[in-house]
């Protein structure tokens, strides 16, 4: 039997839940017809494209009318901050983010003219979390938008949305939230949160890559990007990816039906990797907001070891088990220190090196006790001479001892 890989890198993409795998391959044989066709075929694949936007709407707490399916974060970001600009066709334009956003906000941001639209990046704390009042101190009379993200994508740390919510509201200013990294992974309720616009995508939920959907409140203003045969009520144009929809569709459902559950035993996970990890190897530290975080992300850093990261993931990679450095998106900026470790305060060096784990449905505690094991070896090897190969720690992660 092969060795068995242990799969520690979901907040890169998540593998496809058997159980959401199934109703997908049979929409791509059964549901063929095009949702906008009005015979049988086409209406059979209306009526599970409308059955998946009702079980999305439920996880957020939205109206079915509010859900547009797009291909992912990347796209629902891009959709939510120019559908919102281009709506403003005269006058002064500001819009507020914050400096640790993905780069699918910060690129979008960077790609206006300033003399046409003015950019604030809130500044974050060396927990990683933005203080309410620097938004606050930000707003502007010309503010048409404040797009905040639910959970750092590199470090895991959770943003105050609620009370930025309700400081957007109070302003009159609509509320964008790129929500990728925290939708099925903590509770996401949009009249609760006061969020106007919600990105995400399904590859992070168990569900297929290319679908995702961008929630966006009845009365919102909103100029479409995307113009063709007014699909999704004209907010995005393009015959539907059906199988994509009903995957995302059931990937929703199970998280609203198993979230609570799941996150509870992901962060008792989270909980045995740190507390051993601590014990076993004295120069790891933990990067970002100890508690104020995603279930499953743990983002760590190595005293005496700052800019190894990469040495790191690839010896892990060897022995078998999948972790990142910062983020996958900028996996091919890896010589770059990550933006969101500098906007915390890190210097350059220390920037480059850490280690991102993270934890999700598939993941036991077997694993966990088996990568501490291993990285505290590897990191023991480095400190002395170079990354070794732990290779007794190899034969342990074959098949016949991981179930
Ligand atoms: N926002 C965040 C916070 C993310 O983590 C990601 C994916 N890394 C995206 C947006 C982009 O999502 P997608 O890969 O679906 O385009």
């Amino acid at each position: 039997m092969g060795a068995r890989r242990i799969y520690f890198d979901n907040a890169a993409t998540t593998p496809l839940d058997g159980r959401v795998l199934a109703p997908m391959s049979a929409a791509f044989t059964d549901l063929f017809g095009n949702p906008s066709s009005l015979h049988v075929d086409g209406r059979q694949a209306r009526e599970a494209v409308d059955v998946a936007r009702a079980r999305v709407a439920a996880l957020l707490g939205a109206k079915p009318a509010e859900i547009c399916f797009t291909s992912g974060g990347t796209e629902s970001n891009n959709l939510a901050i120019r559908g919102i600009v281009g709506s403003f066709s005269t006058g002064a334009c500001h819009l507020i983010t914050t400096a640790i956003e993905h780069p699918s906000v910060l690129e979008v941001c960077r790609s206006f003219s300033p003399s046409v639209v003015q950019v604030t990046r809130l500044p974050v704390g060396r927990d990683g979390i933005v203080d309410p009042d620097d938004l606050h101190g930000a707003i502007t009379p010309e503010t048409r938008l404040i797009s905040i993200m639910a959970a750092n994508n590199v470090i895991g740390t959770l943003q105050p949305i609620s009370e930025c919510g309700w400081m957007a509201h109070e302003y009159g200013i609509p509320f964008h939230v790129d929500a990728t990294q925290a939708i099925g992974k903590i509770p996401v309720d949009v009249n609760r949160l006061q969020i106007d616009l919600l990105s995400f995508s399904a590859h992070k939920l168990y569900g297929p890559k290319g679908a995702g959907a961008l929630f966006i409140r009845e009365g919102t203003p909103f100029s479409s990007l995307i113009r063709g045969g007014g699909q999704e009520q004209d907010r995005r144009s393009g015959t539907e990816n059906v199988p994509g929809i009903v995957g995302l569709g059931a990937a929703a459902e199970l998280c609203r039906q198993e979230m609570a559950e799941e996150s509870a035993r992901i962060v008792q996970l989270r909980q045995r990797l740190t507390d051993r990890l601590l014990e076993t190897v004295p120069e790891a530290y933990l990067i970002g907001h100890r508690y104020r975080r995603l279930p499953g992300l743990v983002c760590l850093g190595f005293d005496g070891l700052e800019g190894q990261a990469i040495r790191l993931m690839l010896a892990l990679d060897e022995a078998g088990i999948s972790v990142s450095t910062g983020s996958a998106c900028s996996a091919n900026r890896a010589a770059q220190p990550s933006h969101v470790l500098t906007a915390m305060g890190f210097d350059p060096l220390r920037a480059r090196g850490s280690l991102r784990v993270s934890l999700g449905r598939f993941s036991t505690g077997e694993e966990v006790d088996l990568f501490v094991e291993l990285l505290a070896g590897l990191v023991r090897n480095l400190r002395r001479d170079g990354v070794g190969h732990p290779s007794s720690l190899m034969m342990a992660l074959s098949g016949e001892t991981l179930p």
